[in-house]
């Protein structure tokens, strides 16, 4: 018997849900997310198509590219997950816009994973996006496995990168594969965990009991890339804790695999990390209570929806992550949200690039579920259960436009529009307190130029974008109504609502929400709304 099929014998006793995996693997664009995607498509075996994510990288090649593909969609949707089998287990792998300026939308797929994988160029370290989206992990106690990629190049020390990682996540790291070596002097691998030495290309040079006795080993002493390799290590295993499983998914600590997606280095590794540490299907936080995975009755949430491939039917697909119960294609669900049922008959799983219908599914899932405007980003679905998900956020605004009809006749078509691509999560979109003025709220400049494309294209309105001078958004609450209503009465030039109707601070700059802050003390200022 192999050691694959040990372990698949091993998991016999599970639950199904125990088998799933469900990540996302965060980074900044250049990092190697693409090429890790691939990589570990292919060493479970999933694709032969090696190639088969290439077709996003070529979306950023400009923005004008990136529009005409977001257009004809398709690509996007197939690669939004990707679901792939290995060593007994189901891997659903959730993909995040490598986009900077589609953080919102990448905020809200971290909602519907488990874990996460963050890839670190090793010739940067820590940069602007890996921050952020850390931090949202963070925020979700999400546990992680770094991969810090392309030590065949030249780059920061192994140690400085633990060093970064630990000084700016605040993070206890514990290396698990080490490099000997990076660049042109690249000579192998330490596998800590399998107590193996790896030669480049993978083969096993050494296996050790105690990582002592393969750094005392003269032979390799007398080679200066290995005895310095050897050095910085056990200053890394003196400095730094052993890996532990409960603190790495409590999310306070995180293994750290040295590699290089592009030479396939310390992949294999990285998806046995992932495959053996990473946690099942998690309890979802929802009110009025959590919902474990184990529970009979399905229930599951939206995190994502995404025009189809053709534009001019309108039709979405709802992505659907279970967070309990045995879906069953044909089983009638329902959108708490709306109080309405569905039956649900044509759900789809997706594979690299391709989908098929998806007859049963179970916690930790992603299901495709195509509509026509009924599902939007939050909604719970449940077989009757009035149990509503939490924690899916929308996101203040970081760019407001008012928008300009350029043919007033098509007022009404317009509203259409911007209501569909609100609830889509396109952009936010808000209604003036005072005046008749739409506003729409984004947090990348990409958004809106997405958004004018496709108010003129699949609703033939042209629009155009005009500055309002407002910096800042806040949603605004208060215990005390009568304090909110002051508040409202006071300020209504500078209030707007939100598509649920939510009353919005509109300000100037930071000068004035931070006066708005003291003036009103009782009123609180929200960077972040859970959605409807
Ligand atoms: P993404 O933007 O994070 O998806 O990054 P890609 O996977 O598209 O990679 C960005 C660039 O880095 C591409 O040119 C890759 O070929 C290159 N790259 C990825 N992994 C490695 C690696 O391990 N070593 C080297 N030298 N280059 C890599």
């Amino acid at each position: 018997m192999t050691a694959a099929t040990a372990t698949a014998t091993a998991r016999t006793g599970l639950a199904p849900y125990q088998t799933r995996r469900t990540f996302a693997i965060i980074s900044h664009p250049d990092a190697g997310k693409t090429t890790l995607t691939e990589k570990l498509l292919a060493a479970s075996g999933a694709i032969q198509q090696a190639g088969a994510v290439r077709g996003r990288a070529s979306m950023r090649a400009t923005r004008s590219d990136w529009m005409e593909i977001e257009q004809q969609r398709g690509i996007s949707i197939t690669s939004s997950v990707m679901t792939f089998e290995h060593d007994g287990l189901t891997f659903n792998l959730l993909d995040t816009p490598g986009h900077s300026d589609f953080s919102e939308d990448t905020y809200r797929t971290l909602t519907a994973v488990d874990a996460a994988i963050m890839v670190i160029d090793m010739a940067k370290g820590i940069e602007s996006q890996t921050l952020k989206l850390f931090e949202v992990c963070r925020l979700r106690d999400i546990p992680i496995i770094t991969f810090v990629n392309k030590v065949d190049r030249e780059g920061l020390g192994a140690l400085e990168i633990l060093d970064t990682v630990a000084d700016t996540l605040a993070l206890d790291v514990s290396p698990v594969v080490w490099p000997v070596g990076q660049g042109v002097d690249f000579k192998g691998t330490i596998d800590l965990i399998g107590k193996r030495l790896l030669s480049p290309s993978g083969e096993v040079l050494e296996t050790f009991e105690d990582v002592e006795d393969l750094m005392l080993d003269e032979t390799y002493l007398a080679d200066p890339v290995f005895a310095s390799a050897f050095e910085m290590l056990d200053l890394a295993l003196s400095g730094y804790p052993a890996f532990d499983r409960a603190t790495y998914l409590e999310g306070h600590l995180t293994p750290v695999i040295f590699g290089s997606a592009l030479k396939s280095i310390s992949v294999a590794e990285l998806l046995m990390a992932l495959g053996t540490w990473a946690p099942e299907p998690r309890p979802q936080p929802a009110e009025p209570n959590p919902i474990q995975p184990s529970d009979n009755k399905v229930s599951g949430f939206v995190f994502k929806v995404q025009a189809n491939m053709n534009a001019n039917h309108r039709d979405r697909i709802a992505f659907v992550r279970l967070s309990s119960g045995t879906f069953k294609r044909g089983m009638r669900l329902k959108n708490v949200r709306s109080g309405k049922d569905m039956a649900v008959t044509n759900p789809m799983f997706f594979f690299g690039q391709s989908r098929e219908l998806a007859e049963e599914a179970v916690a930790g899932d992603i299901v495709g579920i195509p509509n026509h405007g009924t599902l939007s980003v939050g909604d719970t679905l449940t077989e009757g259960a009035a149990i509503k998900v939490t924690g899916i956020p929308n996101f203040a605004p970081e760019i407001i436009r008012r928008v300009r009809l350029t043919d007033p006749i098509k007022a009404k078509q317009l509203a259409k529009a911007l209501s569909d691509l609100a609830e889509e999560g396109v952009a936010q979109v808000f209604r003036r307190m005072i005046g008749a003025d739409w506003l729409v709220g984004v947090v990348g400049q990409l958004q809106l130029e997405v958004l004018q494309s496709r108010i003129e294209k699949e609703y033939g309105v042209p629009i155009a974008f005009e500055s309002v001078g407002y910096e800042l958004a806040r949603w605004v609450a208060a215990e005390d109504k009568a304090e909110l209503k002051k508040f409202i009465d006071a300020n209504r030039s500078t209030l707007a609502e939100d598509k649920d109707g939510n009353p919005i601070y509109l300000a100037q700059s930071n000068w004035w929400l931070t006066r708005m802050q003291q003036d009103y003390p009782k009123v609180e200022f929200f960077a972040t709304r859970e959605r409807a």
